[in-house]
């Protein structure tokens, strides 16, 4: 049964912008959507600064009563305790944060997180209340010798193990080749992944979640190629990096339809 899935367009900040300059951006971002008449029942739009901005996010965001969604980065696997420098969901949830980025290719690559790091996280996120963004994807050397779906699908499953039908959470397909090159997948690559990666949720929490999770593309997304991918039936969103610090652009982004 065909579910409509509502897009989500999110804005991965990664280390970028402090929390005056936060201020500033969701000031504008918030503006440019209103005067758009943007429509989030019809498009979520989500950002996702650095901790230390998430205070001044959520404040603004409470006070004008924005329709705008955060979240964090990163989580620990820990609720509390003796672990410097670590975040707990726990703190994020009390900042009203709805999601929060999960097994990042950066994490993976400069933090050695492995599946079972994401799984955890993943699980961790959940038992807060928080929407985890699950992120997967393949290295241009993964690409050569495996093809296009394998390792993603792989790097989900370890993660879908650990989770309950009824986990609310979301995928973001992001070929590691693709982030921060200028070089995105086509949207049939993307389309071809995303649709094995429903396969896989299909397979390991039935039907209905399969239908009902977001799987977004992620990799050198812009205003001029949103489009092509949400033309697919399996793609459900985009996480954008670098075209996400511009306002006009992240908002052309998510004015996609
Ligand atoms: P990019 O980054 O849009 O700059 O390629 C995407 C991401 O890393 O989430």
């Amino acid at each position: 049964m065909a579910v409509a899935r509502t897009p989500l367009i999110a804005g991965n900040w990664k280390m970028n912008l402090d929390h005056l300059q936060s201020i500033a951006f969701v000031q504008k971002l918030a503006w440019s959507l209103r005067d758009a008449k943007h429509d989030y029942g019809q498009v979520e739009v989500a950002v996702f600064p650095p901790f230390t901005d998430l205070r001044s996010v959520q404040t603004l965001v409470t006070a004008d009563k924005l329709e705008l969604r955060y979240g964090g980065q990163d989580l620990s696997v820990h609720d509390s305790g003796a672990y410097t420098g670590e975040t707990s969901g726990a703190f994020l949830a009390a900042l009203d944060c709805r999601y929060v980025i999960i097994g990042h290719s950066e994490r993976r690559q400069y933090h050695a997180e492995t599946d079972q790091v994401v799984a955890d996280k993943t699980v961790a996120a959940l038992r807060h209340g928080l929407v985890p963004v699950i992120c997967v994807g393949e290295t241009a050397d993964d690409l050569e010798q495996h093809g296009p779906s394998a390792v993603p699908v792989a790097q989900l499953r370890v993660v879908l193990e650990a989770l309950a039908s009824d986990a609310d959470i979301v995928v973001a397909y992001e070929p590691v080749w693709a982030i921060g090159s200028g070089q995105a997948a086509t949207p049939e690559q993307a389309q071809q992944v995303c649709s094995a990666l429903r396969q896989s949720l299909d397979e390991a929490l039935g039907d209905e979640a399969a239908q009902r999770t977001r799987i977004l593309y992620g990799g050198s997304v812009k205003a001029a190629n949103i489009a092509g991918f949400m033309a697919h039936k399996d793609v459900d969103g985009a996480l954008v990096g670098g075209a996400s610090l511009d306002v006009d652009e992240f908002s052309s982004i998510a004015r996609f339809p």
